[in-house]
């Protein structure tokens, strides 16, 4: 099930990490474990009510002259009108309405996506909040009053922000189709890669009346299957801020990640897998996303026996978080495997759906625990009364424990390999919950 994602904009030291911060809460802890993703805080999840959606901070603008900060901003707000379902625009009380609010404005209304303008540091709203009226001026619609350091006005602000969803029906579509995100750091060929699948289809752009966020997604034939690319009109417009480049591919990552099933992550295989491939490549992790590694530049490598072998090895060290997903060797620019990589997309959805029954699950699990024994501690030994698989997208399982305590990280570990070994799931990432039972 796709999330929807709300992406905030404003101009430097209005307020927006200290919303952000407010909203993410604790929960931005659960992806501790993904190496680089978290300490950016450029997203995070939130819930409200029953709503959850995963909220993106655009940000990380260098206040600097006002000519640079009000091009940034609008390269801010071009982004949040490409990934976005809606835009929290936001304004402070404090220094007013400004002119480069006026300009991103305009800009935001043009777009004609869900707008929720936000004022902040209205810390006393008995006071203050007449002085939130000026903002009406901005033409985007009523001013929401918030203070985002003591927490006030949030629940008006969600409201509107919820109120502006896309239908639930049409966010979880019940076309199967698959979705794909083609996603990685800037000039590792993703256009490149996407022109080349897409053909001249590319021009076909699905029209589903009301939908928006349809708008840039791609639809492709291949082999008389269908085949949806997501957010590719994020591809196409390249950023011209330097210093933001990766923030940006972060911020994109995150909103087409989010709306697909099957994330292709393209690296540069000649230059090699790095750090940032892996910040990115955390995002599919944590949620849960069939991944493909995209070898790309192929072509351009100087190969010998050992090329392929070592760069696998290479790519399971960075990513070592990921030994499950199908790394495939490619080139956008020859054309070479491309018709792999849908077999490759059709074969990681299979895994990511695919359904084991309980019984063969568990002659697995007892066969698992005759090798090797459960842990114990102080002379009590961990017992498994069963695992079951509650979900798919990804495969989810639950075992079921005399202690939880006795549950050790490394025994799970140990559990989801015996698992993969018999079933596959290549290209998906497990889920292992253990529960307590008395
Ligand atoms: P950003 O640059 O838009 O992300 O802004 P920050 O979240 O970093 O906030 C800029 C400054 O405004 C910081 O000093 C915050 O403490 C302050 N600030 C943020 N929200 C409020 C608020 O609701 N009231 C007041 N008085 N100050 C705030
Ligand atoms: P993006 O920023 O990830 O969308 O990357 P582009 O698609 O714009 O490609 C960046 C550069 O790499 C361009 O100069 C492409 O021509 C080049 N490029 C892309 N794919 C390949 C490939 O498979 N082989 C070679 N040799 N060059 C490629």
């Amino acid at each position: 099930m796709s999330k929807a994602v709300v992406a905030v904009v404003g101009r430097p030291n209005v307020g927006k990490s200290t919303l952000f911060n407010a909203l993410a809460g604790e929960r931005i802890s659960i992806v501790e474990d993904t190496p680089g993703v978290t300490r950016d805080r450029i997203y995070a999840d939130v819930s409200w009510l029953d709503h959850e959606f995963t909220m993106i901070d655009t940000g990380g603008i260098e206040p600097d002259s006002s000519d640079i900060i009000l091009s940034q901003m609008r390269e801010q707000a071009q982004i949040a009108i490409d990934t976005a379902d809606v835009i929290i625009f936001m304004t402070d009380v404090r220094q007013g309405l400004v002119d480069a609010d006026a300009k991103v404005a305009d800009m935001l209304r043009r777009s004609k996506k869900p707008i929720v303008l936000v004022v902040n540091k209205v810390d006393d709203f008995d006071k203050h909040v007449m002085d939130s009226y000026e903002f009406y001026n901005l033409g985007i619609g009523d001013p929401h009053p918030i203070s985002a350091a003591g927490k006030l006005g949030f629940g008006d602000m969600l409201d509107a922000v919820i109120a502006h969803f896309p239908e639930p029906d049409i966010l979880d579509r019940e076309d199967d189709t698959p979705r794909i995100a083609v996603v990685g750091k800037p000039n590792v060929g993703k256009s490149s890669l996407i022109n080349r699948l897409c053909g001249k289809q590319r021009l076909i752009v699905s029209d589903i009346a009301g939908t928006t966020r349809d708008a840039v997604d791609t639809r492709v034939r291949f082999n008389k299957k269908d085949y949806i690319f997501v957010d590719t009109a994020g591809l196409r417009r390249k950023s011209r801020i330097q210093g933001d480049i990766e923030r940006y591919s972060i911020v994109r990552a995150v909103a087409a990640v989010e709306k697909a099933d099957v994330v292709v992550l393209v690296i540069d295989g000649a230059e090699g897998v790095s750090e940032q491939d892996a910040k990115i490549a955390g995002i599919a992790h944590e949620r849960g996303k069939a991944v493909i590694i995209a070898v790309n530049k192929w072509d351009a490598v100087e190969k010998d026996n050992h090329t392929m072998s070592d760069q696998i090895d290479r790519i399971h060290k960075t990513l070592s978080f990921m030994l499950y997903a199908r790394i495939i060797f490619i080139s956008a620019l020859t054309g070479q495997r491309l018709g792999q990589l849908y077999e490759a997309i059709d074969q990681v959805i299979a895994a990511s759906t695919m359904r084991v029954g309980t019984g063969v699950l568990n002659e697995i699990v007892a066969e698992a625990v005759a090798m090797q024994q459960p842990p114990t501690d102080k002379g009590k030994r961990l017992k498994i009364f069963y695992v079951t698989q509650v979900a798919v997208k990804p495969p989810t399982f639950v075992v079921f424990v005399n202690d939880k305590k006795l549950m050790h990280f490394s025994y799970v570990r140990y559990l989801e390999n015996q698992i993969r070994q018999n079933f596959g799931f290549e290209g998906t990432p497990l889920r292992m919950i253990t529960r307590q039972r008395d």
